[in-house]
């Protein structure tokens, strides 16, 4: 599967290292994410990069949305930090704009190593 975003720019989530050394080779299937946190930071890509395929495959069928489409998502993601990450849980702070408007959404999401790989579950607002 090719890349969708050039591989030398900035990884979408602000890990500081570059698209085609972070969540890329996990975008393409390349690479398991090997914790919690890479699976999440990779799900904040996709969504950046509106890749929903790959939201939807990394997310648990039991409670992945059915309707889930993010071509029609109109937020603009400017920003990722993660807070922690232990066990099968991670809580970190993402911030977008939605119709230009500044939003922050903090969470702490749940994963669960299922059939070979980490997959997430579900968030709550801390
Ligand atoms: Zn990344």
């Amino acid at each position: 599967m090719p890349l969708p975003f050039p591989p030398f720019k900035p990884c979408p989530c602000g890990s500081e290292r570059s698209y085609g050394a972070c969540c890329g080779p996990l975008h393409t299937g390349k690479q398991p994410a090997g914790t919690p946190e890479a699976l999440m930071r990779s799900r904040y890509s996709a969504y950046a990069l509106r890749d929903t395929a790959y939201v939807r495959r990394t997310w648990h069928p039991d409670t992945c949305p059915r309707d889930l489409n993010l071509e029609e998502d109109g937020a603009k993601y400017t920003g990722l930090t993660v807070h922690s990450a232990q066990d099968n849980e991670v809580t970190f702070t993402a911030t977008l704009k939605v119709g230009g408007r500044a939003h922050r959404l903090r969470e702490r999401s749940t994963f669960e190593w299922r059939n070979g790989e980490w997959v997430y579950v579900s968030g709550a607002q801390p």
